[in-house]
Protein backbone atom coordinates (compact mmCIF):
# COMPACT_ATOMS: atom_id res chain seq x y z
CA UNK A 1 0.00 0.00 0.00
CA UNK A 2 1.74 3.04 -1.47
CA UNK A 3 0.48 5.59 1.59
CA UNK A 4 0.95 2.78 4.97
CA UNK A 5 3.56 3.96 7.44
CA UNK A 6 3.85 0.46 8.18
CA UNK A 7 4.31 -1.05 4.51
CA UNK A 8 7.05 2.18 3.91
CA UNK A 9 8.63 0.29 7.34
CA UNK A 10 8.75 -2.99 5.59
CA UNK A 11 10.13 -1.47 2.21
CA UNK A 12 13.16 0.39 4.10
CA UNK A 13 11.96 3.68 3.43
CA UNK A 14 11.26 4.93 6.93
CA UNK A 15 13.94 3.55 9.70
CA UNK A 16 12.73 1.73 12.21
CA UNK A 17 14.34 -0.43 15.01
CA UNK A 18 13.99 -4.08 13.69
CA UNK A 19 14.79 -6.65 15.83
CA UNK A 20 12.73 -9.60 14.23
CA UNK A 21 12.11 -10.75 10.54
CA UNK A 22 11.32 -13.70 8.24
CA UNK A 23 9.50 -14.59 5.59
CA UNK A 24 5.86 -13.01 6.58
CA UNK A 25 6.57 -10.70 9.79
CA UNK A 26 8.65 -8.12 10.66
CA UNK A 27 8.71 -6.43 14.65
CA UNK A 28 10.18 -3.26 15.45
CA UNK A 29 10.41 -1.03 18.35
CA UNK A 30 7.49 1.18 18.74
CA UNK A 31 8.44 5.08 18.33
CA UNK A 32 6.49 6.05 20.93
CA UNK A 33 6.81 3.44 23.79
CA UNK A 34 3.88 3.14 26.27
CA UNK A 35 5.89 0.36 28.56
CA UNK A 36 10.07 -0.76 29.03
CA UNK A 37 9.45 -3.31 26.46
CA UNK A 38 7.24 -2.20 23.27
CA UNK A 39 7.35 -3.89 20.18
CA UNK A 40 4.65 -3.90 16.90
CA UNK A 41 4.62 -7.22 15.19
CA UNK A 42 3.18 -6.54 11.81
CA UNK A 43 2.60 -9.80 8.85
CA UNK A 44 4.58 -7.79 5.97
CA UNK A 45 0.88 -8.46 4.21
CA UNK A 46 -0.78 -5.74 3.80
CA UNK A 47 -4.14 -5.89 5.93
CA UNK A 48 -5.55 -2.79 7.20
CA UNK A 49 -8.35 -3.72 10.32
CA UNK A 50 -9.23 -7.09 12.21
CA UNK A 51 -12.00 -5.94 10.00
CA UNK A 52 -10.51 -6.64 6.76
CA UNK A 53 -8.97 -10.22 7.38
CA UNK A 54 -10.19 -13.15 5.18
CA UNK A 55 -10.22 -17.12 5.46
CA UNK A 56 -6.98 -17.12 3.75
CA UNK A 57 -5.12 -14.89 6.25
CA UNK A 58 -5.79 -17.69 9.09
CA UNK A 59 -1.97 -19.14 8.68
CA UNK A 60 -0.72 -15.74 9.05
CA UNK A 61 -2.45 -14.42 12.06
CA UNK A 62 -1.13 -17.83 13.82
CA UNK A 63 1.93 -16.85 12.97
CA UNK A 64 1.82 -13.51 14.71
CA UNK A 65 0.80 -14.82 17.39
CA UNK A 66 3.80 -17.24 17.69
CA UNK A 67 6.07 -13.99 16.48
CA UNK A 68 4.89 -12.37 19.71
CA UNK A 69 6.13 -15.58 21.68
CA UNK A 70 9.40 -15.71 20.37
CA UNK A 71 9.88 -12.30 20.65
CA UNK A 72 8.51 -12.07 24.70
CA UNK A 73 11.42 -14.76 24.83
CA UNK A 74 14.17 -12.85 22.75
CA UNK A 75 13.18 -9.87 25.41
CA UNK A 76 13.62 -11.78 28.36
CA UNK A 77 9.96 -10.96 29.79
CA UNK A 78 8.55 -14.47 28.79
CA UNK A 79 8.45 -15.85 32.11
CA UNK A 80 7.31 -12.48 34.32
CA UNK A 81 4.51 -11.66 31.78
CA UNK A 82 3.64 -8.89 29.16
CA UNK A 83 0.62 -7.99 27.23
CA UNK A 84 -0.77 -8.49 23.46
CA UNK A 85 -2.69 -5.82 21.58
CA UNK A 86 -4.84 -4.94 18.66
CA UNK A 87 -6.70 -2.14 18.03
CA UNK A 88 -9.63 -2.08 15.36
CA UNK A 89 -10.70 1.33 14.15
CA UNK A 90 -10.73 4.43 15.60
CA UNK A 91 -12.39 4.12 19.18
CA UNK A 92 -10.11 1.30 19.91
CA UNK A 93 -7.18 3.81 19.21
CA UNK A 94 -5.94 2.49 16.21
CA UNK A 95 -3.70 4.86 14.02
CA UNK A 96 -1.91 3.09 11.60
CA UNK A 97 -4.06 1.21 9.37
CA UNK A 98 -2.00 -1.82 8.98
CA UNK A 99 -3.00 -4.88 11.31
CA UNK A 100 -0.23 -5.07 14.23
CA UNK A 101 0.14 -6.32 17.50
CA UNK A 102 1.34 -4.42 20.23
CA UNK A 103 3.60 -6.24 22.83
CA UNK A 104 3.76 -4.82 26.05
CA UNK A 105 6.16 -5.66 28.99
CA UNK A 106 8.01 -4.37 31.51
CA UNK A 107 6.42 -2.92 34.42
CA UNK A 108 2.40 -3.86 35.75
CA UNK A 109 -0.16 -3.40 33.57
CA UNK A 110 -3.92 -2.52 34.91
CA UNK A 111 -7.06 -4.09 33.90
CA UNK A 112 -9.83 -2.58 32.69
CA UNK A 113 -7.70 -0.87 29.94
CA UNK A 114 -8.04 2.15 29.08
P1 LIG B 1 -2.22 1.86 17.02
O1 LIG B 1 -2.59 3.10 17.81
O2 LIG B 1 -2.61 1.99 15.58
O3 LIG B 1 -2.70 0.59 17.64
O4 LIG B 1 -0.64 1.77 17.09
C1 LIG B 1 0.20 2.47 16.24
C2 LIG B 1 1.51 2.56 16.93
O5 LIG B 1 2.49 2.93 15.98
C3 LIG B 1 1.57 3.61 18.04
O6 LIG B 1 1.89 2.98 19.27
C4 LIG B 1 2.65 4.57 17.58
O7 LIG B 1 3.47 5.04 18.64
C5 LIG B 1 3.44 3.73 16.60
N1 LIG B 1 4.08 4.50 15.55
C6 LIG B 1 3.53 5.53 14.83
N2 LIG B 1 4.40 5.98 13.92
C7 LIG B 1 5.53 5.21 14.05
C8 LIG B 1 6.79 5.20 13.37
O8 LIG B 1 7.06 5.96 12.45
N3 LIG B 1 7.71 4.28 13.80
C9 LIG B 1 7.44 3.40 14.80
N4 LIG B 1 8.42 2.54 15.14
N5 LIG B 1 6.26 3.39 15.46
C10 LIG B 1 5.32 4.27 15.08
ZN1 LIG C 1 0.61 -1.44 5.04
Amino acid sequence: MADCLFCKIREGEIPADIIFENDDMLAFRDVNPQAPTHVLIIPKKHISTVNNLEESDEAIMGKLFLTAKLIAAQEGVSDEGYRLVVNCNEKAGQTVFHIHMHLLAGRAMIWPPG
